[in-house]
C-alpha cells in the first residue's frame, strides 16, 4: 500500500473553505489573530507578518513586541491593537534571538499557533495544534540534514516532519507542500517565481495565522493560506517582479474574487 494522494485544492474548494462572517458577525465571533515577531535587526519582518494577518479574513489582529516596533506597526496598520486575548498565534518572523520567548508565550495559551523562521529553531517536541512553516532550509535545520535532501525529497520530508511533530507542516518552495500528522497532504501550485523574494514568507504566516483564527482548522488554513498566498502573488505581479508588501495588499481582492467566482 502506497501513501495516500497528494490533493490540490481547486477553486470551488477554496471558496467553500474561506470564512465568510454571518449578519450576526461581530468582530470578536470572527476571531483575534496575535502576532509575535519582528526584532531590532529585523523590524520589517513583523510589518510583513501584521501585512498578512491584516488581509480583513479575522475580525481583529494584535500585535506584541518591542515598544519601537509596535510604534512602526500602528502607523502602518491603524486597525492593529496591542495585547489580549487571541484565538490565534503567528511566532517567528524576523524574532532573532528572542524567537523562543516568541514561541513559549504563545503557547502558554490554550489556541494553535503558526511557527515560522527562527521560531523553528525552539520546536523540540511534539506540537499538536500548530502549523509549522519552514522553507527547505529551515526543515533541513531542524532535522539536522542537509538543504539538498529536502529539495530532492520533499514529499516525504513534509510527511515525516508532520508525523514526528504532530501537526500541520507547510513546506514552502517552489511548490508548496502541506502535510498533517495522518498522512494527507495538499499541494499548492498557485504562486510564481517572483514570490521568492524576502519577505514573503512572513505574509504567509500572518494570513494562515488569520486563517486559523478565523476557526479554519491547521490542515485546511495551511492549505487555504498557501493557496491564497500564491494566487495573490500570481496577480500582483503580473508577469513581472514584486514584493512582499504588495503581496498582502492584493489578498483582499483575491479573496473577493475567489469568493464571487470572478
Ligand atoms: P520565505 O522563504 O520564508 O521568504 O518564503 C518564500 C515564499 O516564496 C514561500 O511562500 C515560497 O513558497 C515562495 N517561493 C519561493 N520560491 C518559489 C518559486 N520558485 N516559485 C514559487 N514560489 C516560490
Ligand atoms: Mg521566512
Amino acid at each position: 500500500l502506497g501513501a495516500p494522494a497528494v490533493e490540490a485544492l481547486q477553486p470551488d474548494d477554496v471558496r467553500a473553505l474561506l470564512p465568510r462572517p454571518g449578519h450576526v458577525a461581530h468582530k470578536y465571533t470572527r476571531g483575534v489573530v496575535g502576532v509575535r515577531a519582528g526584532s531590532g535587526t529585523y523590524p520589517g519582518a513583523a510589518l510583513l507578518a501584521v501585512a498578512g494577518a491584516a488581509c480583513g479574513l479575522a475580525g481583529m489582529v494584535r500585535y506584541v513586541g518591542p515598544e519601537a516596533i509596535a510604534d512602526r506597526v500602528r502607523a502602518a496598520h491603524p486597525e492593529v491593537v496591542g495585547a489580549g486575548r487571541v484565538q490565534a498565534w503567528v511566532v517567528g518572523p524576523g524574532g532573532g534571538d528572542d524567537a523562543g520567548g516568541m514561541l513559549t508565550a504563545a503557547r502558554a495559551d490554550d489556541v494553535p499557533v503558526v511557527v515560522d523562521a527562527d521560531a523553528l529553531r525552539h520546536v523540540t517536541g511534539p506540537v499538536p495544534g500548530c502549523v509549522l512553516t519552514p522553507h527547505a532550509g529551515e526543515l533541513a535545520a531542524m532535522l539536522g540534514v542537509e538543504r539538498a535532501e529536502v529539495e530532492a525529497g520533499p514529499l516525504a520530508f513534509a510527511r515525516d516532519a508532520a508525523r514526528r511533530w504532530n501537526c500541520v507542516v507547510l513546506l514552502k518552495g517552489h511548490h508548496t507542500l502541506v502535510a498533517d500528522p495522518h498522512g494527507r497532504v495538499r499541494v499548492t501550485t498557485t504562486g510564481v517565481p517572483w514570490l521568492a523574494t524576502a519577505g514573503a514568507g512572513d505574509v504567509l504566516a500572518g494570513l494562515v495565522g488569520a486563517l486559523l483564527a478565523a476557526g479554519l482548522e491547521p490542515y485546511d488554513a495551511a492549505s487555504v493560506g498557501s493557496w491564497i498566498h500564491g494566487a495573490a502573488a500570481t496577480e500582483a505581479a503580473g508577469g513581472g517582479p514584486l514584493t512582499a508588501s504588495r503581496v498582502a495588499v492584493q489578498i483582499p481582492r483575491l479573496v473577493r474574487e475567489t469568493l464571487t467566482g470572478l
